[in-house]
């Protein structure tokens, strides 16, 4: 971990910045809203050893989202299963106001 990583995770000055558009993530008034995509592979992976950390905004996850969603979609594109509905795709939780699951 570099110098400025962790000067970015320093707690006690939170002014964490999206790393795709680069907007803070900060709400103004509600503090800081962000989402996190990670990975550690492991033995077995063709990327072994490798970490990765992308930390989004709101817009710019909803953005991530919604390729994933399509890329899905083509998926099961010539399934015989009908194809359902998945706006939701990815949620597990709504009205989950206090993250303490
Ligand atoms: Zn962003």
């Amino acid at each position: 971990m570099g110098r400025g990583e962790m000067a970015m995770t320093d707690n006690r000055h939170p002014d964490m910045h999206c790393d795709v558009c680069d907007n803070s993530t900060r709400v103004p008034g509600y503090g800081e809203q962000i989402a996190v995509l990670q990975a550690h592979w492991g033995y077995g992976a063709r990327h072994d050893g490798e970490r990765y950390r992308v930390r989004m905004c709101e817009t710019c996850f909803f953005m991530a989202l919604s390729y994933l969603r399509q890329e899905r979609r083509i998926h099961h594109l010539f399934d015989d299963a009908p194809q359902h509905d998945d706006h939701d795709f990815g949620r597990i939780a709504r009205d989950d106001y206090w993250a303490d699951s």
